[in-house]
Parts: C-alpha cells; structure tokens; sequence
C-alpha cells in the first residue's frame, strides 16, 4: 500500500440527523454566512473555492430545498438516505431521482443508527450504495464496529464483512463514493477513537478497500473519520494518515462549530 498522499481533498461533512426544522435551517446558514464572511480568510475560501477542501450537510428531508443561502463558497447538500429503486410502492422511503429533481447528489448510507434502529443490513446497504452511484451520486458509506465487537477483537472481521458489501463498482464509471469510518461506540458518546486507534484502523480500511475494488479505486477513494469530531479534536484526527476528512455530528449543528471544523481542515491542508 503506498504512503498516504494529499492528493485526495477533505471532505468535512455534517449529520444532522433528525435535528433543526426548516427554521433553524434557515436560521444556520444565515449565521453560518455572516460568520464565515466576517472570519474566514482568503486561504480557507480559496481551498473551498477549489474544492480541496469539500463542505458537505445533511440535513433533514424538508430542508434540503432551503439550504443553503448563497455563500462565497460551496456547501454541499445531501439526503440522509435514499432507496435503490428509483420508484414504486416503498412507503417513507425516497428515491434518487426525487432528490436528483431538487438538487441533491450527495446521500449518506447505512449510518449505524440505520442498522440499529432500522433494520439496514449490508445487503440493503449494497443495493442503496450501488444503484445511487450509478446515478452519479456521491455516496458516503458508513461503516464501524460496535463496542462489544472491538473488545472482543472482532473490528477487522466486522469491517471486512461492511466492505465486502461495497457492490462491484469497476464497471461504474467515475463512482463517487466516499467510506466513514464510524465506531458505534464513538458516535454521540463524546469520546472520539484515540490516534492510535484511526491509524490502525484507517489502514486496515485502505488495505481491505483495495483487496475489494482494486489498488488504483482504493487510493482514490476518500476515508473520514466520525465519531465525537468536535473543533477541539479534528485537528489531531485529520493527521492520522489515510484520514481524508470527517463525519460530524452534534458538532456540526452550530455555525461557529462547523466553521471551525472547516478551519481545521484548510489548516491541515497547509501541513500535508
Ligand atoms: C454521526 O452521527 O455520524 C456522528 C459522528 O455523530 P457525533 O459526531 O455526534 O458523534
């Protein structure tokens, strides 16, 4: 496996899960507009600008067509989860061309809060991930093991079994998928992997990756690191290597906390 490179962008990436109403949506990027006019300088809208450093929400279904305001850069917006089937008779799911009418092209799957409270398996993790890349979405795949499975040793086979459900993307062309690596025993709990623990497990992941969709695929496919981000530790996550940005939570609901996350990530890419 080659040493890391930067050639890969950082990706900060927030989950709003089902969290700020249309209002407060409104509200954020209001904020989120005036604060990173007022704070951000050239550098950091010069790297967004280019897009070596990508933003990216996901907020709720209703806001999707409001957010956000224009800004003097982009902020991607995507869909928490989307279904396989492009339509038919799948009550509260929504497909891929109904988000593709409003914009959307980005859209999160399998977060472990769909596979625990939703019954997401790897399979339908499969379907949702291959059909969506095939219609040119960007799709962030989550994976992670729980507590119980990393202490009882079992991380690296339970991520070999989340990425072998990755679908057979060699003749997809230009697949836009991005892996999370999401401990479920990080998320939402305030005690983010240590270090050591990401680069570990980053390499197994690159080197799992690669084993399944081929060196070249692999090198360029982006990994993030979630679970507990927060502006005080996203600077030491996103030096890890083979760590290409983050997923973020509850940190990413405020303005100046998902600005700062964005700061840390265009300073990191002055030191890579
Ligand atoms: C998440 O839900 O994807 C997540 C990483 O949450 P938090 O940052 O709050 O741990």
């Amino acid at each position: 496996m080659n040493p890391p490179t930067r050639s890969r962008s950082i990706l900060i990436a927030g989950n709003w899960k089902m969290n700020s109403s249309l209002q407060e949506t409104e509200k954020f990027f209001s904020e989120f507009k005036n604060y990173t006019d007022r704070v951000f300088n050239d550098q950091e809208i010069s790297h967004l600008k280019s897009q070596a450093l990508q933003a990216c929400i996901f907020p709720s279904f209703t806001s999707l067509l409001k957010a956000p305001l224009p800004l003097s850069f982009p902020v991607h917006i995507g869909a928490q989860n989307a279904h396989w089937e492009k339509k038919g008779s799948f009550t509260g799911e929504i497909s891929g061309p109904m988000l593709k009418e409003v914009g959307i092209q980005w859209v999160l799957v399998g977060h472990s809060e769909r596979r625990q409270f939703f019954g997401e398996t790897n399979l339908t993790v499969q379907k949702r991930t291959e059909s969506l890349l095939k219609q040119g979405f960007h799709v962030i795949l989550c994976i992670g093991e729980s507590r119980e499975e990393r202490e009882s040793g079992k991380t690296k086979e339970i991520l070999s079994q989340q990425i072998q459900s990755i679908p057979d993307i060699s003749a997809i062309s230009d697949p836009h998928l991005i892996l999370a690596y999401e401990p479920v025993w990080a998320i939402g709990t305030g005690v983010a992997a240590s270090q050591e623990q990401i680069i570990e497990t980053h390499q197994n992941i690159r080197c799992l990756l690669s084993e399944k969709i081929g060196a070249n695929l692999a090198e360029t496919t982006p990994l993030l690191y979630g679970g507990s981000v927060t502006p005080d530790n996203i600077t030491s996550l996103l030096q890890c290597p083979h760590v290409d940005g983050a997923l973020v939570g509850g940190a990413s609901l405020q303005p100046e906390s998902f600005a700062s996350l964005l700061r840390a990530g265009s300073k990191s890419l002055l030191f890579s």
